[in-house]
């Protein structure tokens, strides 16, 4: 497997922003920064080193080190299978669930390696949620769909308040609560996909991880989604996974541009999008190729 060169704007090796209280000095802090930074993204909440993610003897992703920034939106792109959901998944441990997978390299939240043997998973997923490309509620009602996670991880104290700060953040309380005893499936598709982001809310947490979360929506629904993303970005950071460059460009701060598992580039959206370095970049964002 070729050895991935490190993309103009990759995350400097130094671990500079590890705010953890335990002292880490990871196995592969060392190294070169390539490239020149873009100044918002050295150093990041999430970051990753060298990541390599397989799938049996298959790699995905070969070899990627990228930061993401606090309290902003950063944007995954690619052509189609090129290891955007994969990059995703490894972010909150959700590729646990896939037997075949395997991981190499690191991953540190906030200093810690989310992969050491004694971090608890569940807790990866409260603090770094997950939003999925097709709205996907519980057969529940809707005040149910939000409670429910923090019922069972004991963050109940006060659930009413809970379930309506969670759907206001998520902009849906006006539209929902006179019914909030009615089954989430009646809702529409967009309002689902927001009680999707309302229930990843009321755990709580610091990062919000949306693999294509408007794929299925329409274009209102869209817009609605894209808004709220705006309010969000004030208190979480956000990673988004998505194939439509236009919404990277209208939404995000921050782009990685993946190929073949591979970052190619990783830096501010605008510049991503109008002086690349790199020609793939160029060509894909132009519309080129993929
Ligand atoms: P993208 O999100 O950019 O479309 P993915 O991360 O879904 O790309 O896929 C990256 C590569 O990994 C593709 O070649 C895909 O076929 C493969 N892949 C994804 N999920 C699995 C899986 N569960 N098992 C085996 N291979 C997978």
């Amino acid at each position: 497997m070729k050895r991935a060169q490190s993309p103009p704007g990759a995350v400097a090796a130094q671990g500079q922003t590890m705010s953890d209280s335990e002292p880490r000095s990871p196995a592969r802090a060392e190294g070169s920064p390539a490239g020149r930074p873009d100044a918002a993204i050295q150093g990041g909440v999430l970051e990753t080193r060298d990541l390599v993610v397989r799938y049996g003897d298959t790699a995905a992703i070969k070899g990627v080190s990228l930061a993401i920034p606090e309290r902003s939106i950063t944007a995954i792109i690619g052509p189609s299978g090129c290891g955007k959901s994969t990059l995703l998944r490894t972010l909150n441990r959700m590729n646990d669930f896939i037997p075949s997978v395997s991981i190499g390299g690191r991953i540190y939240y906030r200093g810690l390696d989310l992969y050491r043997p004694d971090v608890d998973p569940v807790e990866v997923r409260r603090r770094i949620g997950m939003v999925f490309q097709k709205p996907n509620p519980f057969p529940k009602s809707i005040y149910r769909n939000v409670a429910w996670g923090p019922q069972i991880n004991g963050l109940d104290a006060n659930l009413p308040e809970l379930v309506e700060r969670s759907l206001r953040k998520a902009a849906l309380w006006e539209e929902v609560k006179d019914r909030l005893h009615d089954p989430a499936t009646s809702l529409s598709g967009g309002q689902q996909q927001r009680l999707c982001i309302a229930r990843a809310l009321a755990m709580e947490p610091e990062v919000i991880l949306m693999d294509e979360p408007c794929s299925a929506l329409d274009p209102v629904s869209t817009a609605h989604i894209e808004d709220l993303m705006f309010e969000l970005k004030e208190r979480y950071t956000i990673v988004i996974v998505t194939h439509n460059m236009q919404q990277a460009a209208r939404v995000s701060d921050h782009t990685a541009f993946l190929e073949a598992g591979e970052l190619i580039e990783f830096g501010d959206t605008n510049r991503i999008f109008t002086k690349p370095e790199v020609a793939r970049t160029e060509e894909y964002v132009t519309g080129r190729f993929g």
